[in-house]
């Protein structure tokens, strides 16, 4: 293994994989000069992890090995990326020092469960569930199977979060699973937010959805602890200070989330934690030797997979005119996509651009449901 590569990209997820692949693609003499830093053996597509929470799809469908995902022609390590020095241009992981002349920081987001008291040690028994961790989602469904009444309760945090609408995704699933086995069972769904989505088009749709399914929902209302035992969850109102206690049969938790915390020493990071680059270039904005996309950037939009899928050819081409020496001349308009399942086989499908307007891609109107036929939300496993 080399000591120096021409690239080397933090991340081995949606973003890192998808701009080695490009990068390689477009440019041939890169061969053997990009070197991939993941720390897992398996690479995880996460949106499909609230489809095994909500009986739609296998877990072993939700991975592949690391080494089946990482394109030919570059070098993988497993390590643990432990800082970066963007002066000396130098990455340090928990074995070596690699050296690098352009990086790309696609390292995902932190999950902070332990700033829910007592969730930590709750998640995984008493109906405490999480989509957000491979090792819990099949615990959600079997609790989704087996309550026969009381409420499921789902929490979304204040801070922004990867996957925008996976709990109301799940939310209205397991409402949809309920209503058709007419169990005695309410959905309860409680946001720190201070609205439901940003776009007002699909904010008055799923306004319309609550409150046709008849769903108590409430916002500004934070999950700040849980006792799995005695089965309460307690809310901080953050408009008045007020404390309430929910009961629940099943809890389940989308934790607050914030950047890298090994760049937190770096002035890589913008003042609120995410790598600070320029929203339309992609290039950070002090150092010009590096790039970042995806839920570790500063981009001011909806972190999803979708969005990446949209950054990552402007990241690759306005690269590879930095290594001309060019200015990138390259512009992401800030586009993403959030799929928000209404019920098994229905849903929003929100598309829409830093101006908050929608950029829908079909011919339909997005913000009404219709029936998507897609491999996804193949409803055979649950009906
Ligand atoms: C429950 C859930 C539902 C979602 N639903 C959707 C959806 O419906 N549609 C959609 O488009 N998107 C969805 N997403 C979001 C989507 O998965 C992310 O936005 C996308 O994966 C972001 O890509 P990324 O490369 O920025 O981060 P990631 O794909 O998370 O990759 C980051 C990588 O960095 C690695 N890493 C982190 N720190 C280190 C370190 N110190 N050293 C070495 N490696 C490190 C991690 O192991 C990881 O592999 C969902 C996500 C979740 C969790």
């Amino acid at each position: 293994m080399k000591r120096q590569y021409k690239v080397v990209i933090l991340g081995g997820g949606t973003g890192g994989i998808a701009s080695a692949n490009r990068l390689l693609k477009k440019d041939k003499s890169l061969k053997n000069d990009i070197l991939i830093i993941e720390r897992e053996s398996h690479h995880y597509f996460q949106p499909k992890w609230p489809l095994v929470g909500s009986g739609e799809m296998e877990l072993k469908e939700t991975w592949k090995a690391m080494e089946d995902v990482i394109p030919k022609g570059m070098d993988w390590i497993q390590e643990n990326v432990e800082q970066v020095d963007p002066i000396k241009r130098e990455v340090g992981t928990d074995e070596r020092t690699v050296q690098y002349d352009f990086l790309i920081i696609a390292l995902g987001l932190e999950l902070d469960y332990n700033a829910i008291k007592g969730a930590p040690e709750s998640l995984g028994k008493n109906g405490v569930c999480t989509n957000y961790l491979y090792d819990y989602v099949e615990y959600t469904f079997e609790c989704l199977q087996k309550v026969e009444e009381g409420k499921i309760v789902i929490s979304k945090p204040v801070s922004e979060i990867k996957g925008g609408v996976s709990a109301e995704n799940s939310l209205f699933t397991m409402n949809d699973y309920i209503r058709r086995r007419n169990r005695n069972v309410e959905l309860v769904f409680r946001s720190g937010r201070k609205e439901l989505f940003p776009v007002a088009k699909y904010n008055d749709n799923l306004i319309g959805q609550f409150n046709e399914k008849n769903i108590d929902y409430k916002l500004n209302s934070e999950l700040i602890s849980v006792d799995g035992e005695g089965k309460q969850a307690i809310f901080r109102d953050r408009l008045t200070g007020e404390h309430h206690e929910v009961p629940f049969e099943m809890l389940i938790i989308t934790p607050p989330m914030h950047g890298p915390s090994i760049l937190q020493d770096t002035e890589l990071l913008n003042p609120e934690g995410w790598v600070d680059v320029d929203p339309y270039t992609l290039m950070h904005n002090k150092y010009t030797t590096v790039f970042s996309l995806g839920d570790a950037s500063s981009l001011p939009t909806v972190k999803m997979g979708a969005a990446v899928k949209e950054q990552v050819p402007i990241l690759v081409d306005n690269l590879l005119q930095r290594m001309q020496d060019e200015a990138p001349s390259h512009y992401y308009d800030g586009k993403t996509a959030c799929p928000i399942a209404t019920g098994y086989g229905e849903l929003i499908m929100a598309e829409f651009g830093y101006d908050l307007l929608p950029k829908e891609t079909t011919f339909l109107d997005q913000s009404v449901d219709f029936i998507m036929n897609l491999a996804t939300f193949d409803t055979k496993n649950v009906m």
